[in-house]
């Protein structure tokens, strides 16, 4: 059994699957090489960089299996997969953990302006003053979409002793103490908005400028989901207006991004997508890969 590793995983990974098949472990391949090795493979493994088109799959032809280590599915053609007979897999609660500390820090970030701190030392100015912040303690969060990552990050800011409300399509069972609430509410009450949902056509600009004015003053936004849920131009629209003090964003419209002046503005707070990308949270996801394949062909 060939097993095509297209992305980066940890060496413990590559070594579990060494154990179950032959292994090509080839990271950023142009899409002629990913042809080549994908038309004798049975097992392809991918994070996201590798774009598993149509194209690419109708030169699998040995291909039975698909495992995406982490969450979105949006670099594989589903569809054809599907005609072609290829299951296709992924890893969806190993990362949650991951995701949901980035927000906490995000949120830290922006309350303590710890990024302009930090720039302004690195300059070596002492600005004290300009640095005093805000707790997080007893400040709303808002949680749109309460699936793993968003309950993740619920559990934390419970911790810092903030009040929770959540927005869901879906009715979501949970012991913890948070308070459903309507997009309409949730927008208007939170100091904090996070977002938890996919990216599917009926997310695409949940926050758009329609309801982005309907956000408390000076709400601080936080998207660590999918670049396609936020209108990035409303975005900027409303830092530009106050209504927004930060957007910190882990994803993007365009990966990567070349929106500067969504990048280059005093109120953003970006990281490029490293949402799942920790130690733990890549070894997780690359155990359970191991898993799916030798339960898939057992
Ligand atoms: P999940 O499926 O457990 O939860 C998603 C929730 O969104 C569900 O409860 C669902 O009902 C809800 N939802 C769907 N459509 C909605 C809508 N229109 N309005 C409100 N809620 C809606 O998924 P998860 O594991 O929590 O992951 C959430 C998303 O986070 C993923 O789809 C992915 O895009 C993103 N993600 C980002 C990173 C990163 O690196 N930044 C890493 C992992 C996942």
């Amino acid at each position: 059994m060939k097993i095509l590793i297209c992305d980066k995983v940890a060496p413990e990974v590559v070594e579990e699957l060494k154990k179950l098949g032959d292994v090509v472990y080839k990271t950023g391949m142009e899409p002629e090489e990913l042809k080549r090795e994908i038309s004798d493979a049975h097992v392809a493994v991918v994070r996201s960089a590798t774009k598993l088109r149509r194209d690419v799959l109708q030169h699998a032809k040995n291909l039975k299996l698909i495992v995406r280590a982490g969450v979105g599915l949006d670099n594989i053609d589903l569809e054809a997969a599907k005609e072609m007979g290829i299951t296709v897999r992924n890893t969806p609660a190993a990362t949650s953990i991951s995701v949901a500390e980035l927000v906490l820090g995000l949120m830290l970030s922006a309350a303590r302006m710890l990024p302009m701190a930090y720039s302004s030392m690195k300059a070596h100015r002492w600005e004290k003053k300009k640095f005093q912040g805000t707790e997080l303690f007893g400040k709303t969060l808002g949680i749109i979409g309460f699936g793993r990552i968003g309950r993740e990050v619920a559990k934390r800011a419970l911790g810092f002793g903030m009040k929770v409300l959540w927005y869901d399509v879906v009715d979501v069972e949970t012991e913890l103490d948070v308070k459903r609430a309507s997009l309409e509410e949730l927008l208007s009450s939170s100091d904090y908005i996070t977002l938890h949902v996919p990216l599917l056509p009926q997310t695409k600009y949940l926050i758009n400028r329609e309801n982005i004015g309907k956000v408390k003053d000076g709400a601080v936004l936080i998207n660590a989901a999918r670049g396609g849920v936020v209108e990035e131009a409303a975005v900027l629209e409303a830092l530009n207006s106050g209504k927004l003090s930060y957007y910190c964003v882990d994803v993007y419209e365009k990966e990567p991004t070349d929106n500067f002046a969504l990048i280059d503005h005093p109120g953003v707070i970006p990281t490029p997508h490293i949402g799942a990308s920790t130690r733990e949270g890549q070894l997780r996801a690359g155990m359970e890969v191991v898993r799916i394949i030798r339960e898939f062909f057992s």
